[in-house]
């Protein structure tokens, strides 16, 4: 009798691999793959934090800065209960890739915290959050590695975050974070540039493959920062429909689905999802949505599939089940496509948006209210969307000019454009 036992996705060693491919493709010195294989620096701290039943718990808190070659360390910081050391190098690590393929002047760094926020109360956030910086403050900066919010963070914790900088450094510090509210050193735009930028890669993406976007349709994994506006932007910007969004229920533990054949509303979705992501289903159910199973929103007839949640969701056991019909993954979330999964969506052919390229929209503006936060001046709206645009389609293009030059898979050409950028950075700097 065989066993079969599916292997466990562990993301460093996912990031680590699709790196080694593209090293082997470029014939990588083995000297530059050793810095860029593994992390520069590491954290791992303890954050004591006083609960509001007088108790004190302790968490346990992370910082990797993967590569500072190109500018300041630069990434975001996630409060989720499956956090490890492993996760936060991968997604550190997919950071020094995103900044150099979208051509920003910074390095790649993430952090984490392990916990279930949902369970913390607002003063114990706080209070965690403030740990958080007093853990690691001296090793941040404007200069040295700027956080920013990612999964389970908020903007009103990125601002307790550069409080309690400022604090520490007896300045007013506003770039030494990003993400923060607006009115309180934050860029106007930050809060959908994550999914407005994926909407623009997905637009380019249509354009080139001669697709008529308002004649098309995406279902979408997710529905925190990321996802809902991805899906706003798929109806307003793009004029298609979205049938299927499913996201995780933190009451049950699991994820759901909500499908709606002629497309669903969006912003009334908004209108019953709590501040975790969670949809409150009696309300869909009265308003005339399908209640599905979680992973139901894989296998939709649609022309787009938006995985953007967590790492490792589309696995060698669900790849499978995605429709003939789907001719655009767009990767909103960080490694959402296992290296198994991978393979097989290489050999169908389909047209991969990579999640370092599709999702670099947020520490785009993140990029941008640094130069404001260091100018003390801040733009308009209008001038955030305009320039998030350009940059992202520009990123786009360059990932597409190298998948046609050297005929890859449009995730290989995007790591070949990052490496490229990154190593010749170390070289100037006169590290290799
Ligand atoms: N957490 C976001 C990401 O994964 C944004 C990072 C940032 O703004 O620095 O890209």
């Amino acid at each position: 009798m065989s066993t079969k036992v599916a292997p466990v996705f562990n993301p460093f060693e996912a990031a680590q691999g699709q790196f080694d491919r593209v090293a082997d493709q470029l014939n990588l010195d083995v000297e530059i793959r050793s810095i860029l294989r593994w992390p520069l620096r590491e954290f791992r701290f303890q954050i004591p934090v006083r609960m509001d039943d007088g108790s004190i718990k302790v968490f346990f808190g992370f910082r990797v800065q993967h590569n500072d070659a190109r500018g300041p360390a630069k990434g975001g910081i996630r409060f989720h209960p499956n956090e490890t050391l492993d996760t936060v190098r991968a997604l550190a690590m997919w950071m020094t890739w995103k900044t150099a393929a979208a051509d920003l002047p910074l390095g790649g760094g993430k952090g984490g915290v392990v916990v279930d926020p949902a369970t913390l109360s607002v003063g114990e956030k706080e209070r965690l959050c403030r740990g958080w910086i007093d853990g690691i403050w001296k090793n941040l900066g404007p200069r040295i590695d700027v956080p920013a919010p990612d999964v389970g963070t908020t903007p009103q914790m990125m601002g307790w975050m550069m409080d309690e900088y400022s604090k520490l450094t007896g300045q007013y510090e506003p770039g030494a974070i990003t993400g923060k509210p607006v009115g309180s050193g934050g860029s106007l735009g930050r809060t959908e540039a994550t999914g407005s930028g994926v909407i623009t890669t997905v637009r380019e993406a249509m354009a080139r493959m001669g697709i008529d976007s308002t004649r098309t349709t995406a279902s979408i994994q997710g529905f925190g920062n990321v996802a809902q506006y991805a899906a706003l932007g798929f109806v307003e910007a793009l004029g298609g429909k979205v049938v299927c969004i499913s996201c995780y229920d933190r009451h049950e533990k699991g994820a759901v689905s909500f499908a709606k054949t002629d497309g669903v509303d969006v912003k009334f979705l908004q209108s019953i999802t709590d501040q975790y992501g969670t949809v409150d289903k009696a309300k869909a159910r009265a308003a005339g949505y399908g209640i599905e199973p979680g992973d139901a929103w894989i296998a939709k007839d649609v022309d787009v599939l938006i995985p953007a949640a967590l790492e490792g969701q589309i696995t060698a056991d669900n790849v499978g089940s995605i429709s003939p019909k789907v001719q655009i993954i767009a990767e909103g979330a960080n490694g959402p496509t296992t290296p198994e999964a991978d393979e097989v969506i290489r050999a169908r052919g389909t047209f991969l948006i990579p999640d370092f390229l599709c999702n670099a929209g947020g520490v785009t503006v993140s990029y941008f209210e640094s130069v404001q936060s260091d100018a003390n001046y801040y733009w308009e709206h209008e001038a955030v969307l305009r320039r998030l645009d350009q940059k992202m389609t520009s990123a786009f293009k360059g990932v597409v000019g190298m998948a046609d030059s050297r005929d890859v898979y449009m995730r290989d050409a995007a790591y070949m454009v990052a490496i490229d950028r990154v190593v010749k950075a170390m070289e100037l700097r006169g590290w290799v």
